[in-house]
């Protein structure tokens, strides 16, 4: 076996189809052939580490390869990886359900399982219309999403997502959903602040639903930072007005906690800091701490009775091979300990102190905007004249250069760290994305098209 990197990537290109890439374009971004990892470092085949900034796309919580993690999941390797979930159970599935039940105060339970965030969203989705059926109410069948909102790319999932770059292609397939305005914040006009951008987004959800509530049978939201949009962040009281609004015109809540979740912004679930509880909340990427797929969808007890019958086809009908994989859901709840004895977010709150300390000079950055962070979220926007051209391309390689894993999303540069920092790293962290962001930007245009082809 080679340990040069360069062998590692030809025949990555040759045989593996990546996500969320033009695979022309992988030629001159070469994947990083990552042979192992520790903590939140990456370690590339010649040695070279890379910082993972954006935690492995938003699954990882503790850091790579956790020893806690690691050690709960040998166990649980030999004694049962997996077995069917129709007909079977098995204590790490109940447990992890009733755990995070209890994490709800018992609002939510019945936990439903699934591998994929994207298919925790088609859960919900179906849950949702097959609920209304069974009560009489077949004709609740349409869905209300949020602008610039991500909630997987399955079909379903993609018809209540409004991110033009992953649907556009397969519109012609998608059902079709109402769009509501987005409360992000950064929208506010000269003396508005967040809460007056949040009440006017949710007046556009609330006209819908009065003319439409008897045809639409939910309303998905990405509770407090619509990550995939560029980490648009808005104040919690659009969650209080949006399930208000569910309430008076009886239309379900769906809150898609699977990036904002565990942590991420603070608290363990997002919905916590508005105070409300949806009807059907996903969950997913960091439920495991980054060691393996698990998604689930919890529901209130109400809409689980009302799939109870003599009949089949009222029960609901969604089956993975894989549903409540045992070591999935065991490494889960190995996060849910950590969370219980650790305390994580009283530390996360501390580290978050600290790195925002650290990022200060390059938040006050003159070609920096819209400098922001909710939790363990840091993000920030560059103005939109220094970052034409293939911005967020030139800024990972740069990232690469400077021992980071960086992606940007458009012009927003973000920050989804493991929860791992100390002032050390903070340090670290700021100085080496203040140097990308100085290479990025002195870079002229026309030669970011002509980046040499390994960093
Ligand atoms: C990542 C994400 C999904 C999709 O999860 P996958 O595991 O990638 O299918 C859905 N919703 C939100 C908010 C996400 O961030």
């Amino acid at each position: 076996m080679t340990n040069n990197n360069a062998d590692w990537q030809a025949r990555s290109l040759a045989s593996v189809w990546h996500p969320c890439t033009q695979m022309q374009r992988a030629a001159v971004v070469p994947p990083l052939p990552i042979a192992r990892a520790k903590g939140p470092w990456l370690y590339d085949q010649e040695g070279h580490r890379y910082f993972d900034a954006n935690s492995s796309w938003w699954v990882n919580l503790f850091g790579h390869a956790d020893a806690g993690i690691a050690s709960a999941l040998k166990q649980q390797l030999d004694t049962l990886p997996h077995v069917m979930l129709a007909g079977c159970t098995h204590a790490p599935a109940i447990e992890l359900a009733e755990r995070l039940s209890a994490r709800t105060g018992g609002v939510l339970g019945h936990a439903f399982y699934a591998s994929d965030g994207a298919s925790a969203v088609e859960i919900a989705l179906k849950m949702s219309f097959h609920h209304w059926r069974n009560v009489g109410q077949g004709g609740k069948r349409e869905f209300v999403c949020v602008r610039q909102g991500y909630h997987g790319e399955t079909l379903g999932a993609l018809a209540v997502t409004d991110v033009p770059v992953f649907r556009d292609a397969y519109d012609p397939l998608l059902m079709r959903s109402h769009l509501v305005a987005s409360p992000d914040d950064r929208q506010a006009a000269a003396g508005e602040d967040a809460a007056a951008v949040a009440q006017r987004a949710a007046a556009d959800l609330e006209a819908l639903l009065a003319e439409r509530h008897a045809h639409i049978a939910a309303v998905i939201v990405e509770p407090l930072v619509q990550c995939a949009a560029g980490m648009a962040m808005h104040h919690a009281s659009y969650l209080q007005r949006v399930r208000a609004l569910c309430d008076q015109h009886g239309v379900h809540l769906i809150a898609d906690e699977i990036a904002v979740g565990c942590g991420r912004t603070g608290t363990f679930f997002a919905c916590e800091q508005a105070g409300i509880w949806p009807d059907f909340m996903c969950l997913s990427k960091g439920i495991t701490g980054g060691f393996l797929p698990l998604s689930l969808v919890l529901c209130r007890d109400a809409i689980y009775r009302a799939f109870l019958s003599d009949d089949v086809a009222r029960g609901f009908l969604h089956s993975h091979s894989y549903t409540g994989n045992a070591l999935a859901c065991r490494a889960a709840l190995a996060v849910l300990d950590r969370f219980d004895t650790d305390d994580v977010l009283g530390r996360n709150a501390g580290q978050a102190a600290v790195l925002d300390e650290a990022l200060a000079p390059l938040m006050a950055h003159p070609g920096v905007e819209h400098p922001r962070r909710r939790g363990m979220i840091w993000a920030f926007d560059v103005k939109v004249e220094l970052a034409q051209g293939r911005f967020a391309e030139a800024f990972h390689l740069a990232g690469r250069r400077h021992e980071l894993l960086v992606r940007p999303i458009g012009r927003t540069v973000y920050l989804m760290p493991p929860y791992v920092l100390d002032a050390d790293l903070s340090r670290w962290l700021s100085e080496r994305l203040q140097a990308t962001l100085h290479d990025t930007l002195q870079q002229p245009d026309a030669d970011r098209a002509h980046q040499p082809a390994t960093a």
